[in-house]
Order: structure tokens, then sequence, then C-alpha cells
């Protein structure tokens, strides 16, 4: 892998994107009002947060809908197929909108851009399109939204470098939980992974500006924030000064906010270091998302995953020693190129054996550009569809079981809104991430509140107030 610096974005640069923004917000033919179509992971929720800073500052609201927006901006995730063709739909319908409002503008970012070709394509099929950027170029957004309101022609900017931009404004979803995204791409390439490609190689923040940011929030209010990053356990990598995620974890909950989380982890990197500041601190959550992918160490070295079945679950084991009750959770791939059914046994065998708070699980499907979409043995639609049913049903029944500890234990739940059954109900997470309902009001929201679990109803656990 060819060696390639991390660009720091500078005071400079970043000043003169504010000057673009100021001169945007004085122009009488910009748009009044804006609206963010989000696609994808957590990483992309927090970019569109500073997209909808920026666009504060240039003087614009937020629209509720993409149809009363005056700028609608499209941020795309392209880590499955169908995830590209949804956000394409979706940018051609808008096509239809411009027709009753021929002043509309539309933008479209994120890793879908960033995709080698893409900018031609959208140059060629989709010419309605005013403005396209990378993932790199995010924090030029007010200088090329002024190109844009002075051309008509399609302004695009992709770049193939690993931007770090500070400071940008945020303009967060909400008060009592924040993201902060702590590094930027990802090294591993996973054999099924578009990510490596369109996120460029992994770089760290400075870690000073990491606290800064945590200090600034816990003044606000903030009583939760969620670390972000491709892999979070091997922040620091290329930082001088031995920067660990462990040390950085040990300095922010130093800090004093109740409730630290972090995602995603890869269970190559979960050093021991970090499990034992797990068990030692205070505010950071006892819970962990560590995705295991597959159980049978031919695919998952076919993967390019690295670690093996006894050694993902030797970190299982360690984490549940020195953080006992820890809430577990993983993302599972079945149909996997070359996959037999004695080998997606064993993926059923794992999910049994670790017992997991709840798993996200997927079909494979190829994604072009990447090593595992070139392979032999592509598994048919019927075989993988049965098995994705039976990997379900374990996972439910492990569920059941896992979730059942929970019952007569308290817990302290963030509350984040009325339940989606009854107004007469909240929901929140606990601090092991199990989603919690028990009687409240809107005066909760936002609240950390003690409940004891008395029941779980449809693999939801319900309480009440201690
Ligand atoms: S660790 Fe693997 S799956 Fe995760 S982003 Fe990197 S390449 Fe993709």
């Amino acid at each position: 892998m060819a060696e390639r610096k991390p660009v720091h974005i500078t005071p400079e640069e970043l000043a003169e994107q504010r000057r673009y923004a100021a001169m945007i917000s004085a122009m009488a033919n910009r748009p009044e009002s804006y609206h963010v179509v989000t696609y994808g992971c957590q990483m992309n929720a927090h970019d569109s947060e500073k997209l909808a800073g920026m666009l504060r500052d240039m003087g614009m609201t937020e629209a509720a809908t993409r149809e009363e927006a005056g700028f609608v901006i499209f941020n795309t995730c392209c880590v499955r197929d169908n995830a590209e063709r949804r956000a394409l739909g979706n940018v051609t319908w808008l096509k239809e909108v411009r027709k009753r409002n021929p002043k509309l503008i539309i933008a479209v970012c994120g890793c879908m851009i960033q995709q080698p070709g893409m900018a031609e394509k959208i140059l060629r099929q989709y010419r309605f399109v005013d403005l396209a950027f990378g993932t790199s170029n995010l924090y030029k957004l007010p200088q090329l939204l002024y190109q844009t309101l002075n051309s008509d022609r399609t302004v695009i900017e992709v770049e193939d470098v690993d931007t770090i931009a500070e400071d940008l404004p945020v303009k967060r979803l909400r008060n009592d939980a924040a993201y902060i995204t702590i590094m930027y791409g990802c090294d591993n390439f996973c054999s099924y992974c578009i990510v490596p490609y369109v996120r460029g190689r992994e770089r760290s923040r400075d870690m000073e500006a990491i606290l800064k940011e945590a200090r600034e929030l816990k003044e606000a209010g903030v009583k939760e924030i969620m670390l972000l990053g491709q892999n979070v356990n091997s922040y620091g990598k290329g930082l001088e000064g031995g920067v660990t995620f462990a040390n950085l974890l040990r300095e922010l909950d130093e800090i004093g906010i109740p409730r630290i989380r972090f995602m995603t982890s890869h269970p190559k990197d979960l050093s021991d270091e970090l499990i034992e500041v797990m068990g030692k601190s205070r505010h950071i959550l006892p819970q962990f998302h560590l995705p295991v992918q597959h159980g049978n160490d031919e695919i998952l070295r076919r993967m390019n995953r690295r670690y093996t079945r006894a050694q993902y679950l030797d970190r299982v084991r360690k984490l549940r020693e020195s953080v006992p009750g820890i809430g577990l959770t993983t993302d599972i791939i079945v149909g996997f190129p070359g996959e037999t059914e004695e080998q997606f046994r064993d993926t059923l065998s794992i999910v049994k054996e670790v017992g997991y708070d709840s798993a996200f699980t997927f079909i494979y499907s190829p994604r072009t550009g990447t090593v595992a979409a070139r392979m032999d043995g592509q598994i048919p639609e019927d075989i993988a569809t049965d098995r994705i049913k039976r990997l379900i049903a374990a996972q439910e029944e492990g569920q059941r079981k896992a979730m059942s500890r929970f019952i007569g234990m308290e817990e302290e739940v963030l509350v984040e809104g009325l339940s989606r059954r009854s107004d007469a109900d909240v929901s929140g997470h606990g601090r092991h991430g199990v989603s919690i309902t028990f009687p409240g009001t809107e005066a909760d929201i936002g609240q950390i509140i003690r409940v004891r679990v008395t029941a779980m109803k449809n693999n939801t656990l319900v309480g009440e107030r201690i």
C-alpha cells in the first residue's frame, strides 16, 4: 500500500471558506432554505451535521422536507449497490420537483461520488445535478456553492487526498448526545468492502483537538458522546508520541461526560490495554460493537479479516472478564463467495456461543471494485436467503436469552423520545446499549433516568422508574 500522508486543512483555508459563506449569505439569488438527505452510517450522519452547520452560516434555514427546500443535498453511501441505486433514484425524482421550482439547486456528495468514474457518470447521465463533491472536499462547501450560484454548468470537485479539517461549524441533531469523529478512512481492505477506496487511508485527529471538542460538549450539557471512526481501535496510528485509543479513552473519561460510546471496532486491533481501560473507567459504557462477520476461519481468511474464530472468541472472553455483563453486538455476513453449508454452520454456532444482544445481519452482495466481487463461487440467492433466515432465527433465540439477564436489574436510561407505541411511555438506551421503554413524558427527553427492568416484550425491555 502506498504511503499517503494526511493533509491538514489550514486555518487560512478555513477562513477563506468562511469568507465564501459570508458572500453567499449576502447574495440575492442564494437559496433561502436547505434540506440534507443522509444515507449510510453514523460517519455520514455526522458529516451531514457539518454540512448543515456550514449552510446555517450561509444564512439558510432548514426545510422540513426536500420539496420545500431551495437547496437539497444528498449525502450518499456506496457500501451496498442498492444504497447507491436508492440515492440515484431519489436524485432523479428531484428532477420532477425542479419543474415546479426551477430555482432548486441539487447537490450530491459523500462516498458514492468518491468512486472512480462517478463524477463522469454524473456529468453524462445526471446533468440536472448542479454540484457534486467528494468526502475529502466537504469543508469546501461554501466555495463550491458560490461557484455553483455563479455558473450554469455542473460544478464537480473530487480529490484523491486524505484531508483532516478541524473546527468546521456543526449543527447537531441532538442537544443531549453528540458525535465526535476521531479518525477517518480505513487501511484494512476487507475483501468485500469499498470503504478504503472511497474514504482514503487511516488518519487520526490530534488528541488535543478531540479533548477540546469533548470539553466544549460537556460545557454545553451534552450527556453522551459517540466516538466515530471506521476502525477506532487503531486510533493514533501515524500520530507522534505513541498515542493509542486506550490513552484517548483514559483522557476522555477524566473530562466527566456521563456516557462515552464508540463505533466501530476491529477485533484484530482490540488491545488488552483498551479492555483494561474499559474495566476501570467510570464513564465508558459497558457495551461493545465487535463485528465478527463470519464464524469460519477459511471464510475469515478470504474476507481478509486477519483474525481467527479462536482469536475473536478470546477477545469476547477477555471483555466479559473485565467488564462483567457487557452488552455485545455484531455484524454478520452470510453467503460470502464459496461459503459451504458447513462453513455457514460455523456462523450459526458462533452466534449461539457468544449470545449477542443484537446483530446486524446481511446477505453478501458484490460491491463493484472490491476483491470479493471478482471471486468465484457467488452463492445463489435462494441459498443465501435460506441461510439468512436461519441466522436471524438463531440470533433472535440467543438475543432473548442474552437480554433476559437484564430483568430485575437497574439501568440508567438516556431518554431519546416518546415510545413509538404509546404517548404515555418514553424510550432510550441503557448503559449496556439495550433499548428500554418505561412510563414517562416529553419532559424526560434528554434526561438520564434510573429504571428497573421488569419484563421483556417482543425483544424490547420494559421497566419502571426507581
Ligand atoms: S474494517 Fe473492513 S469492513 Fe470495516 S471499513 Fe475497513 S475495510 Fe470496511
